[in-house]
């Protein structure tokens, strides 16, 4: 299923088979060619051949020279490309400010975020960084959520990855159509179970931010309520925490499950926290009561936790 407004997102372009890579290769990576490009708008770079470098062109790898990591062609340390790389990952932050998140290609010196290789000028590795290019993207935009193509095999990583996006293109679009304290009520009160189902504390300061919104900088509060919220989403939920919020959410419930309802409920939480079925269940369970008497659970219905993302993209459908 298509979804009717594609979010923007970034993209490695070379993930997306397009042959941009330093051998005139890419790394199609078919999750996002053929399922999240249903959902997602994609505004691809390929910083590399963006800032000039040709296809094909010499490997470059970064190199820590004391007091700063550069990045260089492999075999010509000479050859230094960190300046331009730099600029481009701040460049594409900054030119391109609706985008909802960033899919990396793993291990590049450009792009890649987690484990890129570091080397010492004599050419022994020494340790792990991010690239150049991901490095002032992120740097320009703290909010974005960046993950790498092979981490998206991860079904947890992936799912938080997809949750972050959602989340924060829907405060972009809470922004659009004007902030207001009301508004950023709104938005806590249908995140409140999706940011406790990652992070208690930060659930907690949010819900003290949003209590004072008399103060004279709603915008100032509204910034530092989505760096934190953003913060506490980065990390992916245990399952304690979640089976924390799938009872607090069945406590709506307390006036009108049978005895029999009640006791399957709690069993597929209990054999979601075993590991034993996919978080999809109790979810879906949830759901089918509070849709009993939906004008009766408005409240819990809103809440993004029961539906972050499209459902027919089957994130919580496994067991992990
Ligand atoms: S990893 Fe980045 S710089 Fe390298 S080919 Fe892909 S898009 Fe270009």
């Amino acid at each position: 299923m298509t979804q009717a407004v594609k979010i923007p997102i970034g993209i490695s372009r070379c993930l997306l088979g397009e042959n941009v890579r330093y051998n005139g290769d890419h790394k199609h990576n078919r999750f996002c060619t053929s399922v999240l490009s249903d959902y997602f708008d994609f505004v691809p770079t390929c910083p590399e051949v963006e800032i000039g470098m040709s296809v094909p062109r010499k490997p470059i790898r970064l190199v820590d020279f004391g007091n700063d990591i550069r990045a260089v062609e492999s075999d010509d340390p000479s050859k230094d490309y960190s300046i331009p790389l730099q600029q481009k990952g701040h460049d594409y932050a900054t030119g391109n400010n609706d985008i909802c998140g960033f899919i990396a290609t793993p291990n590049s010196p450009s792009c890649g975020v987690f484990g890129v290789k570091l080397y010492l000028p004599n050419g022994n590795p020494i340790n792990k960084t991010e690239g150049l290019f991901a490095r002032a993207l992120r740097r320009a935009n703290p909010l974005l959520p960046i993950e790498e193509s092979g981490r998206l095999n991860d079904a947890g990583l992936r799912e938080n990855f997809i949750v972050r996006v959602f989340t924060l293109y829907r405060w972009k679009q809470m922004l659009e159509s004007g902030l207001s304290a009301a508004a950023l009520v709104d938005f806590h009160s249908r995140n409140k179970y999706l940011v406790m189902s990652r992070n208690y504390e930060a659930y907690k300061t949010l819900g003290r931010m949003v209590a004072r919104l008399d103060k004279p900088d709603l915008k100032k509060t509204a910034d530092t309520y989505i760096e934190t919220l953003m913060a506490a989403l980065a990390v992916p939920p245990k399952r304690g925490s979640q089976c924390n919020v799938l009872q607090h959410l069945m406590g709506y419930l307390k006036h009108e499950l049978s005895g029999r309802d009640k006791q399957e409920l709690l069993a597929s939480i209990e054999d979601y926290r075993k590991g034993i079925i996919p978080l999809i269940v109790p979810i879906a369970l949830l759901r089918h009561h509070f849709e009993k008497e939906a004008e009766q659970h408005t409240y819990p219905l809103q809440q993004h936790y029961l539906a972050p993302y499209p459902h027919e993209l089957g994130l919580r459908s496994h067991v992990h």
